[in-house]
């Protein structure tokens, strides 16, 4: 049952030991103070500025409808670890765990090392479906630079550049060009990644704005933004991002706390044709899902006006909804189910934020606006 490859091990001790390594936080100093200001201050301008979809012309700005024809939602998680890297189980023992607590999809995603989903067929049918991947571990300077490859053919060596930046474009783009899905890792982690770097990261459409790990910082704290503030002023500033929330699983034995990583505490629903890995890929990119860390939805429905929230009420929760828009700004806030949000200005995006009584969340992802003039024309 346990086919484990002992070359695996050897080759991994070192990878470790740098991963370990890198878990000291990086020094701010590495990057010039003024850098994030000016930045930040670019990015945040556009919100305040009108846009091109002005309320003036004859017709008025409408959301992009995604085509949801023939979809249903599954649920899955793409970030986990085995005992192939520096999990604590083996990966039959992860694969069965997410399979029993109602998960359609997974990707098994050690620090550079190929877990090969063929060697759990067995486990794999029309309601279980394992897509291969790889978190490409790499770091740049005292950075760590953690870039997950999602359906891949095979193992793909992480790389290094001669900048941050660049360091994290070569592993997006290796993933890439394997016909991969990149999405970058707990940017907050060593607080290495902040919004100057991943707003010059290109051809990348995915980013962890809620990971399961202890100590990565989704929150951000002191001076450094949470992850959902900087999902903000990228979509802000144009980019086409969409926010997941993942495990990052390592303990899947003995105590299941706060300061372990256990599973079960981020995934995402997507709306896709069918349980293959293509069209999950396909969807995950196009932002046809939501995020979660406990709320579930029953439905996500955008018209050209109009965007609903259909959450699934669980016990006698109570819902509140907040339809976020350009700058992060909130739009509206309601604690009515369905949450509904009436398009009447313009805005580049608008975003739905719901948190339950218990303080789970779901995110539901940004919805273009497209204006009088441009129909799609945003990139
Ligand atoms: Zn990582
Ligand atoms: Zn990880």
């Amino acid at each position: 049952m346990k086919r484990r490859r002992t070359r695996r091990f050897a080759l991994l001790a070192p990878v470790l030991a740098a991963v370990a390594a890198l878990a000291a936080p990086a020094g701010a100093q590495e990057r010039p103070a003024g850098a994030r200001a000016r930045g930040a201050s670019a990015a945040w301008a556009v919100a305040h500025e009108p846009g091109p979809a002005g309320l003036a012309g004859a017709s008025r700005p409408r959301f992009e409808a995604p085509d949801t024809a023939g979809t249903r939602w599954y649920k899955g998680n793409t970030h986990t670890h085995t005992l192939e890297s520096d999990g604590d189980s083996p990966p039959e023992v992860v694969a069965r765990w997410y399979r029993d607590h109602g998960y359609d999809f997974l990707v098994l995603s050690d620090h550079n090392v190929f877990t090969d989903p063929a060697a759990l067929e067995h486990l794999v049918d029309s309601t279980f479906l394992l897509i291969p991947g790889e978190e490409l571990t790499s770091s740049f300077e005292r950075s760590p630079v953690h870039v997950n490859g999602l359906n891949l053919p095979h193992v793909v060596e992480a790389r290094r550049g001669s900048t941050l930046v660049g360091t994290v474009q070569a592993n997006v783009d290796a993933v890439r060009e394997v016909e991969g899905v990149p999405h970058i890792n707990h940017p907050n982690f060593g607080w290495a990644l902040p919004y100057e770097v991943l707003a010059q990261v290109r051809n990348d459409r995915l980013l962890e704005i809620h990971n399961g790990h202890p100590t990565v910082h989704n929150e951000g704290g002191g001076d450094s933004p949470g992850m959902e503030e900087v999902w903000d002023r990228l979509l802000t500033g144009g980019k086409r991002i969409y926010g997941i929330a993942v495990d990052d699983a390592h303990h899947f034995q003995g105590e299941f706390s706060r300061d372990r990583a256990n599973p079960g505490r981020g995934w995402v629903a997507v709306r896709a044709r069918a349980l293959e890995p293509v069209a999950i890929m396909d969807a995950l990119e196009a932002g046809r899902f939501y995020a979660s860390t406990g709320v579930e939805l029953d439905d996500v429905v955008v018209s050209p006006a109009r965007l609903e929230v259909h959450i699934r009420q669980r016990g006698d929760f109570k819902y509140t909804t907040e339809f976020i828009g350009g700058g992060g700004r909130v739009l509206a806030r309601t604690g009515a189910n369905p949450a509904v949000f009436e398009l009447a200005a313009a805005e580049p995006y608008v975003r739905a934020r719901v948190r339950d009584s218990g303080g789970a969340m779901a995110w539901v992802q940004p919805v273009w606006v497209v204006g009088p003039k441009e129909d799609g024309g945003a990139r």
